[in-house]
C-alpha cells in the first residue's frame, strides 16, 4: 500500500518543480486550484480515478496507522478528530466519482464502480474492524462516560457516532462472533441482490399482449402509442404490449375499460416473486430474516428492528409502530369511504359489479375527473423551470436572507449544470450550489442532493441537486409538473441543510443525520412551493407573464386530498408489514406469505387494497429501508407539524424561520434529533397536522 503514497508524493513534487503539472499531475492528489476549491472538471479525466482511489486508501491507512501508533494516551483530538479528518484524498475523489456515476455516467465509470465498490467496502471493514483503533476510540468513550473528560454536545455526538460505528460493525465482539458476523454479512449481501434479481426477472418475464385495438377502449392515444412501441420492441409488430413497469401498468389500470386486462396486470404485479419457481422469493426472504435476526442477537438485541432503530430518531420499534398504528385507524376509515364512492360510480353504471382491487385506479380516475376536473396541461405553463427556481430563491431569501448568485467561473462536469455562489444575509459565504436538472441518458432516474465537499470548521460545503425535469421542446421552455416543482423545493431543502450547517466536524455536518430525520428539512420546503401566497409570486404564464389565477390555485388545493385514504393505507400497510417482520424473535415456523395475510387481516386491511409492496417483491427492505420503511411517514409527521409553526405565526415569520435555522438547519447531527426538534417547536410532534395535510379527518 505504501507505494501509492510514493506515487502521490512524486506527483506533488513534479508540480512543485513548475513543470507542466496540469498535464501530468492527478488533480485529485492536491487541493483543487479553482474558485472556492471546487472540483477541477476541466482537468479531471477518467484515468485519474483509479490511482486517486488507491492513493486515497493508502493515505488514510497511513493516517490510521499514526493514530494507532501514537505513543500518547488516546484523547478526543488525537483519536476522534484525527479519524474524522483522515482520508482527504479519498473524500475528494469519492465526492466527484460517485456524483458522476449517478448523474453523468459512462461504460468506463460503470466498470470502475463495480471494482471500487468491493475495494472500498474492504477498506471500510479494515478501519471499523481494526482492533487497536477500536481500543483507542473505546478508551475516549470510556473517559467521557466516567466524567474524566468534558466534551461539547457536538463533540459528544461525534464521539458517539464513531463509537457506535465500531460497535455496530462488530468491533466489540470476540473473534468467533466476529467471524460469524462476517459470514452473515457476506451471505446477506448476495441474498439481497438475488431477491432483487428475482423481482426484476418476474417483472421482465411478464408481457400483456393485446391483439385488437378495440380492447384498448378508454386509453389515451399517447398510452396506446406507447404500447404499440413496446410491442415493436418485443417483435410483436401491429399489436400492443403492456409491462409491469409503472409507466405501462398504471395507465392501463387507470384507463382500460376492459376489466379482464386490468385484473390480469394487477394480479401479475402483486404476485411477483410468488410463483414457486426459480424466481420465488418466499424461502429467500425467510433466510434473510433469519440471518438478520441472528445478527441482531449477536449484537445483543432481541430482534432486528431494535438493532436497526437504535440509532434512529424513533429509537425503538414500539415508537415507530405507535405512529403507524396511530395513523392506521384514520387512513383505513378514509379508504373505506373512498371505496364506497367508487362503488357508487359502479352502481350507476348498472353492471352489478363489486369493487375489486384491480378496479380502484380506474374508478378513482373517473371520480377525479368528475370531482376536480384538473388538467395538468392547464397548470404547466405557469411553472416554467426558471420561474420555479425564482420562486425558490424568493422563499429562501425571505426566510433566511440567503442569496444565490449565478456564476460561470466554476468548472462543471456537463454543460447542463448551473452553478451559484450562496451567501448569507450578512454577505458571508455559505457555499457553492450546483443544479443539474436536465434529463440525460447518462443520468439515473429520480432526484437527489449530495456534496462534492462536506462542511467542517471554516471549510464551506459544495452542494449539488440533481433531477430529470421535463425538457424544453421547440419553442416551449422547460415546463414543470406540480410534482416536479415540489421536487425542486424538496431537494433544495436538503441543500439548505448542507449549506447552512455550522458544525465543526465532517461526521456531524449537514445531512449526516438519522435516516428518519433527514427528510424534515426537505419535505418542509414543499409546503412553500404549493402555498397560494407563494404561487402568486412565482407562478406566471411563461408567455403572457400573467399570474396564476385564484381559480387554478383552488383546483390545485382541492385535489391535494384526493385518494389519500387509499395512498396512506397502502403505504402504512407496507410500513407495518416491514416493521412487524423485523420484530420477529423467531423465524422457525415463519411462512412469509401467511404472515402477511394474517397481519393484514388482523389490522383490518380491506381486500380492495394491497400493501404498497407485498413481501415477495418488497425491494426497499432488502437494504437501506429494512425496518426503515416507516421513515417516510415519520418524517412527514415532523414536516407537517413543523410547518404548522409557520402557519401559526406567518409563512415568513422571522422569529420562526430563525429558530428553524438555528435549531435544525445549522445543527446537522450534532445533537439528539428529538431534542433539536423540541428546541424548535417546544413539544414533540403530533399527528394532527399530518392527518389534516392528507385530508384524513
Ligand atoms: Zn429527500
Amino acid at each position: 500500500m505504501r507505494q501509492f503514497v510514493i506515487v502521490a508524493a512524486m506527483a506533488c513534487m513534479v508540480s512543485a518543480c513548475g513543470q507542466k503539472a496540469e498535464d501530468t499531475a492527478n488533480p485529485f492528489l492536491t487541493e483543487f486550484q479553482t474558485p472556492y476549491g471546487t472540483p477541477d472538471f476541466n482537468r479531471i479525466k477518467v484515468e485519474h480515478y483509479e490511482p486517486a482511489f488507491l492513493a486515497g486508501i493508502a493515505q488514510q491507512n497511513e493516517e490510521i496507522d499514526s493514530i494507532v501508533n501514537n505513543p500518547e494516551a488516546p484523547t478526543f483530538e488525537n483519536t476522534i478528530v484525527a479519524l474524522d479528518n483522515s482520508g482527504e484524498i479519498l473524500d475528494r475523489v469519492s465526492g466527484v466519482f460517485f456524483a458522476l456515476s449517478e448523474a453523468d455516467t459512462n461504460d468506463k465509470i460503470m466498470e470502475l464502480e463495480t471494482r471500487f465498490a468491493s475495494m472500498l467496502s474492504e477498506h471500510n471493514d479494515n478501519i471499523f474492524l481494526n482492533k487497536e483503533l477500536y481500543k483507542r476510540v473505546a478508551a475516549v468513550h470510556d473517559m467521557e462516560e466516567k466524567g474524566q473528560i468534558e466534551l461539547t454536545t457536538e463533540q459528544h455526538y461525534l464521539l458517539d457516532k464513531y463509537y457506535k460505528g465500531f460497535i455496530r460493525s462488530g468491533a466489540g465482539l470476540d473473534e468467533e462472533k466476529q467471524m460469524r458476523l462476517r459470514e452473515i454479512n457476506k451471505e446477506l449481501s448476495t441474498l439481497t441482490i438475488e431477491f432483487g434479481n428475482h423481482v426484476l426477472a418476474d417483472n421482465n418475464a411478464y408481457l400483456l399482449v393485446v391483439d385488437n385495438k378495440e380492447d384498448l377502449a378508454g386509453l389515451p392515444a399517447a398510452v396506446i402509442e406507447g404500447a404499440a412501441h413496446e410491442a415493436k420492441a418485443h417483435g410483436k409488430d401491429g399489436k400492443w404490449v403492456f409491462t409491469l413497469q409503472e409507466s405501462s401498468r398504471l395507465p392501463l389500470l387507470q384507463y382500460a375499460q376492459d376489466r379482464e386486462l386490468r385484473k390480469n396486470i394487477y394480479l401479475a404485479y402483486t404476485n411477483m416473486g410468488n410463483h414457486d419457481d426459480a424466481n420465488d422469493n418466499k424461502a429467500l426472504l425467510k433466510r434473510i430474516l433469519t440471518l438478520r435476526l441472528e445478527k441482531a442477537k449477536l449484537m445483543g438485541y432481541d430482534n432486528y428492528a431494535e438493532y436497526q432503530l437504535a440509532e434512529n430518531m424513533a429509537k425503538t420499534p414500539e415508537k415507530a409502530l405507535d405512529l403507524l398504528y396511530g395513523l392506521w385507524k384514520y387512513a383505513i376509515k378514509k379508504a373505506k369511504a373512498e371505496a364506497s364512492e367508487l362503488q357508487a360510480i359502479m352502481d350507476r353504471e348498472g353492471k352489478g359489479e363489486k369493487l375489486e382491487a384491480w378496479d380502484w385506479w380506474y374508478y378513482a380516475e373517473k371520480l377525479r375527473q368528475e370531482k376536480y376536473n384538473l388538467n395538468e396541461e392547464e397548470i404547466k405553463p405557469y411553472f416554467s423551470q426558471n420561474d420555479v427556481h425564482d420562486g425558490l430563491c424568493y422563499v429562501v431569501n425571505r426566510l433566511y436572507g440567503v442569496t444565490l448568485t449565478p456564476t460561470d467561473s466554476i468548472p462543471v462536469y456537463n454543460s447542463d449544470v448551473k452553478t451559484y455562489v450562496v451567501n448569507d444575509g450578512d454577505g458571508s459565504l455559505l457555499g457553492v450550489f450546483y443544479s443539474d436538472y436536465m434529463p440525460r441518458a447518462s443520468k439515473r432516474s429520480g432526484a437527489w442532493m449530495s456534496n462534492f465537499r462536506e462542511a467542517s470548521a471554516d471549510v464551506r460545503p459544495l452542494i449539488y441537486n440533481v433531477a430529470s425535469f421535463t425538457k424544453p421542446a421547440g419553442d416551449l421552455p422547460s415546463l414543470l409538473t406540480l410534482d416536479e416543482a415540489r421536487t425542486m423545493f424538496h431537494e433544495f431543502g436538503h441543500a439548505l441543510h448542507g449549506l447552512l450547517t455550522r458544525c465543526q466536524y465532517k461526521g456531524t455536518s449537514g445531512t449526516s443525520v438519522a435516516q428518519d430525520f433527514v427528510e424534515l428539512p426537505s419535505q418542509i420546503m414543499e409546503h412553500w412551493a404549493m402555498a397560494p401566497e407563494v404561487m402568486k409570486v412565482y407562478a406566471k404564464h411563461y408567455k403572457t407573464r400573467e399570474t396564476i389565477s385564484d381559480g387554478l390555485i383552488a383546483k390545485i388545493e382541492n385535489q391535494s386530498h384526493f385518494n389519500q385514504g387509499f395512498m396512506t393505507t397502502e403505504l402504512l400497510a407496507a410500513a407495518i408489514l416491514d416493521m412487524e417482520l423485523h420484530c420477529l424473535t423467531s423465524t422457525d415456523s415463519l411462512n412469509v406469505v401467511d404472515f402477511e395475510k394474517q397481519l393484514m387481516d388482523k389490522i383490518g386491511l380491506i381486500p380492495q387494497i394491497a400493501p404498497r409492496y407485498r413481501v415477495t417483491y418488497f425491494n426497499h427492505i432488502m437494504g437501506g429501508y429494512d425496518a426503515g420503511y416507516y421513515s417516510y411517514l415519520w418524517a412527514e409527521r415532523l414536516d407537517t407539524d413543523a410547518f404548522e409553526a409557520f402557519k401559526e405565526h406567518g409563512l415568513f415569520d422571522q422569529a420562526t424561520a430563525a429558530s428553524f435555522r438555528k435549531n435544525i438547519l445549522e445543527k446537522g447531527g450534532s445533537d439528539d434529533p428529538m431534542r433539536l426538534y423540541v428546541n424548535f417547536r417546544g413539544a414533540e410532534p403530533g399527528i394532527e397536522p399530518l392527518l389534516e395535510t392528507r385530508g384524513l379527518r
